[in-house]
């Protein structure tokens, strides 16, 4: 409807024009056909179009969106699909699904989007871009303008504050944590660029709850044996987001440095180790939990330590959790303080490219990860091992939850409940955020990774019209002068 209310506006204004000049009547005459012929059409437009609002959006339980529109239909909807993309730095995703409706002239579209059922996860901070097709039973179709927001959980009222590249967004009395964790994340993507040697180019969001029970709806869920052992400071959910669930800065500097890593370190089809990721993202703290020390201390005097080739994936068992943040992190400072930061980030660089770390070890540091896990066995006062007698190029079995190729684990430091309270948390894998299931609201979705919008298509024809009567106002304006 508003498309022709311009063209109508134009018309009325030469209507005058004419009139007041008292020019020809022909031209007049032909003019009217002309304005008749218009509005004739506009009218056949008006019956048949489809006329929408606004798309209101709740959430109040995160593990869901709801989504309405209010439309009016000339002769009742046919069909209605609601489209969604999820904006992310590492590439958009999305998927469509068939809407609700009653068959009236006036009804509300609705649809409800699952964000984290066993099979999807949308984290809360992502922001999406929506569109509706509406088609009526006269054939009409509309396609209702993108509209863009950010999912927050809808039990909190959230405030923002940006700065730089940085983003944080908070609620209740935690304006403190909020500042707190804006300058934690800030002076961790400056630390972890100049460590790694590389520039994270997209802007990151950090998401601050109260406590780990008030984000606990937001967050994916894990094996309930493991949960119930662990205690989750934060989590890094998606390239550029990451939770915090405590006031400890340590947390937002941890998960700030996954941000880097995984720009510094992932490749195409390369992904760093979880030993690599655990033990940067720690050295990045400002400081370390006692903790991690004393587990470590404790298993280098019995001659426990892990073999690095076996924490390539995170540590999943609750007991060895301590130990396989502690060991990733004293091997990664190991590494800094032998042979420095340019080889550090050197050896990032050869991994992204698309060696193993095998091969990326051997390349920088000229030792593979048995060669590198027994420098730091002898740095440690224990021998080391002889990986030829043994032929052990067989990885130890260890617990792991089902993973997702191509995407790297993200955590935060973990201690048992029963210890201290500090550095706690756990591992997240990066899941991708849509596949093709069917969600319990029936509605299937599928995925549409492409920017290819039919709203282009009626775009063009709001434009054709408008240039043809533009055309015939000037003809009649050219008559009218003539005459
Ligand atoms: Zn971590």
């Amino acid at each position: 409807m508003t498309r022709v209310v311009p063209c109508r506006f134009k018309l009325s204004a030469v209507v005058q024009f004419a009139y007041r000049q008292r020019k020809s009547l022909a031209a007049i005459g032909l003019f009217a056909v002309m304005v008749a012929l218009l509005l004739g059409g506009t009218q056949r437009v008006a019956a048949g179009s489809i006329v929408s609002g606004e798309t209101r959006i709740t959430s109040e339980d995160p593990r869901q969106l709801n989504f309405r529109i209010s439309i009016e239909a000339e002769a009742g909807l046919a069909s209605a699909r609601f489209n969604f993309k999820v904006l992310s730095p590492t590439g958009n995703v999305g998927g469509a699904g068939d809407a609700n409706f009653i068959a009236a002239r006036k009804t509300d579209v609705t649809f409800i989007l699952e964000t984290n059922t066993s099979t999807r996860y949308i984290p809360v901070g992502s922001e999406f871009v929506i569109w509706w097709e509406l088609v009526g039973l006269d054939g009409s179709e509309k396609l209702t303008d993108e509209e863009s927001f950010i999912f927050l959980d809808g039990q909190y009222d959230w405030k923002s504050r940006t700065q730089g590249q940085v983003t944080v967004f908070w609620y209740g009395n935690n304006d403190s944590n909020a500042d707190a964790a804006f300058e934690a994340a800030s002076a961790t993507i400056a630390d972890g660029e100049a460590l790694l040697e590389t520039n994270v180019p997209y802007p990151v969001k950090v998401m601050v709850w109260e406590s780990e029970s008030a984000g606990e709806l937001a967050r994916q869920p894990r094996g309930s044996t493991f949960d119930s052992q662990v205690v989750t400071g934060g989590q890094r959910v998606a390239a550029d987001l990451i939770y915090v669930f405590t006031s400890d800065v340590d947390v937002v500097r941890h998960e700030t440095a996954h941000i880097v890593t995984k720009v510094a370190g992932d490749g195409p089809f390369t992904r760093i180790p979880a030993w690599l990721d655990e033990g940067t993202a720690m050295y990045l703290q400002k400081k370390v939990s006692s903790n991690y020390d004393r587990v470590l201390k404790s298993a280098v005097r019995s001659d426990t330590t892990l073999n690095l080739r076996s924490i390539q994936a995170p540590v999943n068992e609750a007991r060895l959790v301590n130990l396989f943040y502690g060991q990733s992190w004293s091997t990664v400072e190991f590494m800094v303080d032998a042979f420095g930061q340019e080889a550090f980030s050197e050896l990032y660089r050869v991994v992204k490219a698309g060696s193993t770390i095998d091969g990326a070890l051997q390349a920088v540091y000229g030792v593979n990860q048995d060669g590198l896990y027994n420098l730091w066995r002898t740095e440690n006062g224990l021998a080391p091992i002889d990986f030829a007698l043994r032929g052990t190029v067989t990885p130890e079995p260890i617990p792991e939850a089902t993973r997702i190729p191509l995407v790297i684990p993200t955590s935060v430091a973990v201690a048992p409940r029963s210890g201290s309270a500090t550095d706690v948390g756990t591992d997240t894998n990066e899941a991708p955020l849509l596949n093709n299931q069917v969600p319990s609201t029936g509605n299937q979705i599928q995925n549409t990774e492409s920017d290819v919008s039919t709203g282009t298509i009626g775009l063009i024809v709001g434009l054709v019209t408008l240039v043809v009567a533009g055309t015939l106002v000037g003809g009649a304006l050219i008559l009218l002068r003539k005459g």
